[in-house]
């Protein structure tokens, strides 16, 4: 040991050598991290023992930090390959991207938020951390503390993808960052809190929900973004198969009936119930939307947005929308009896209506309908027009696909023979545009019931769920694994895919 090491130093030297401030010594020296003795009122320190802290300071430092210029620089790149100039990506990482923060009194983020060697800048992380969200089509991110880590996870095409987390300090200011975008109270750290900010991001805009939830270690965050210019798809691109599309047609053709889109949380089905609306011509029909909240506002379209905190409830709001003579009307959901007792009323005085349901298919779907909000039979066997299911699927990579045969336990799950040679499946084999997962982008599956004499006869004698759930099985126009199989064929999907999405039906 050198002797110099042995050196003992004063306070204000010790915070010159370790480069901080009094607070944020004094936090060290509270927790333990960081050794002092106190010699009367003075501190003093063994500058080896400021060495040692110094070094472990070093390691605390995660791979993010340490790696987050050359993140950056890979994230840079692929942005060249999805065709952003370089003065667009430029922009992009080191701009304001924040266009509408949930909070009028919160600011924007800082242009030119270029950070310091050393010194990670919370701003231009959020940035990254969204942005390469974004570039990689994430549907949410989520921020996860936990006692001596944190997470960082990206939900690419269904699946969680792990990234390298920021330290605990940088999760912390992180967090702290997105709250005030976000508009949500950045004192309260124990209640869950949601709130929203708008994005720019290569010329299009992103609402990003942001959903704080307190945990055991720290506040854990969910982000969603939302592209806000792709939301109003047609219907042609929902990825319906000919047939399916045709009956969907027919059926958004009714002059009146309850049309009900089902299929688990983050199934798609709020895309195609816009795409849908999107469907009927607004100059010749009166159209209205009942929401909570209205997420984009829509040309055409008479948008009302629900607020139970002050009693204006789904249900009120569909009172006061039949006095205004509508042809078509959307709900986001059925949230309790009476409002679907008026749904139902609405239906049966020759209004179309369309809503959605968080069930698994289309048949549980007709059961939730039939046993949960207390309606009649007949108002069901005569008002209800169509139940619309749908499940998401991986895409096969168009890049890599190459044709496989299946385990003949797959074809058997689709009760299929194995070994029909002119059936051809396709897989992809992994490439760096999938990012060796062999799929990219989601395709949808469905199941469509129709309302025919069985159906409401069924409905209608009361027998129990799984007997009604069998019957809608059976009359159902298509099953998800029969549409998955068919989609399959096509090559736009696995076989495996399907099963694994379907199995809990
Ligand atoms: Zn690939």
């Amino acid at each position: 040991m050198e002797k110099n090491d042995k050196e003992i130093l004063n306070l204000v030297q010790a915070l010159k050598f370790l480069g901080t401030t009094k607070p944020t010594l004094y936090r060290w020296l509270k927790s333990g991290k960081l050794k002092g003795v106190k010699a009367g009122q003075q501190w003093r320190f063994y500058k080896e023992g400021l060495m040692e802290f110094l070094h472990s300071k070093e390691k605390e430092k995660t791979k993010f930090e340490v790696q987050l210029e050359s993140l950056v620089d890979k994230f840079t790149s692929r942005l060249k390959e999805q065709g952003f100039s370089k003065e667009e990506t430029t922009e992009i990482i080191n701009k304001a991207v924040v266009v509408r923060p949930g909070n009028k009194n919160t600011k924007k983020i800082k242009n030119n938020t270029k950070s310091e060697p050393g010194k990670p800048d919370a701003a231009r992380i959020l940035n990254y951390i969204v942005m390469e969200g974004l570039s990689s089509r994430a549907s949410d991110i989520h921020m996860e503390i936990f006692e001596n880590k944190t997470r960082l996870r990206y939900r690419i095409d269904g699946v969680l993808k792990e990234v390298e987390p920021p330290s605990k300090e940088l999760y912390q200011l992180i967090i702290g960052k997105f709250k005030e975008l976000a508009g949500l109270d950045l004192l309260n750290k124990t209640a869950p809190q949601s709130g929203r900010f708008e994005m720019n991001f290569g010329g299009r805009r992103f609402v990003v929900k942001v959903n704080i939830l307190p945990t055991f270690y720290g506040e854990a965050a969910t982000l969603i973004p939302i592209n806000a210019d792709a939301v109003l798809l047609k219907l042609d691109q929902i990825d319906f198969s000919p047939e399916n599309y045709n009956i969907v047609r027919e059926l958004l053709n009714s002059p009146n009936g309850l049309i009900v889109f089902a299929g688990p949380a983050g199934s798609g089905k709020t895309t195609t119930m816009y795409a849908a609306i999107n469907s009927f011509d607004s100059a010749k029909n009166k159209i209205f939307t009942i929401e909570n909240p209205v997420e984009y506002a829509f040309y055409g379209l008479s948008q009302i947005q629900v607020d139970q905190s002050k009693g204006f409830t789904y249900s009120k709001a569909l009172k006061a929308v039949m006095k205004n003579d509508p042809d078509v009307v959307m709900l986001n959901e059925i949230t309790d009896k009476e409002t679907a007792g008026e749904i139902m009323e609405t239906v049966l005085t020759g209004h179309l209506v369309l809503t959605q349901l968080s069930e698994g298919d289309a048949s549980a779907a007709l059961v939730r309908l039939a046993k949960s909000f207390g309606l009649e039979a007949n108002q069901i066997s005569s008002g209800l027009a169509g139940i619309i299911g749908q499940r998401l699927v991986r895409k096969v990579c168009q890049k890599c696909k190459e044709k496989y045969t299946p385990e003949d336990r797959v074809f058997k799950y689709f009760g299929k023979e194995p070994g029909n040679s002119r059936e051809e499946f396709f897989k992809g084999k992994g490439c760096e545009e999938c990012g060796g997962t062999g799929f990219r982008g989601r395709t949808t599956v469905h199941d469509i019931i129709l309302m025919n004499a069985k159906l409401k006869e069924a409905v209608e004698s009361n027998i129990p769920a799984k007997d009604l759930r069998r019957i809608a099985m059976q009359e159902s126009h298509c099953l998800m694994k029969e549409d998955g199989w068919q989609k399959a064929l096509l090559g736009k999907t696995t076989l495996e895919e399907v099963m694994k999405m379907t199995k809990d039906i």
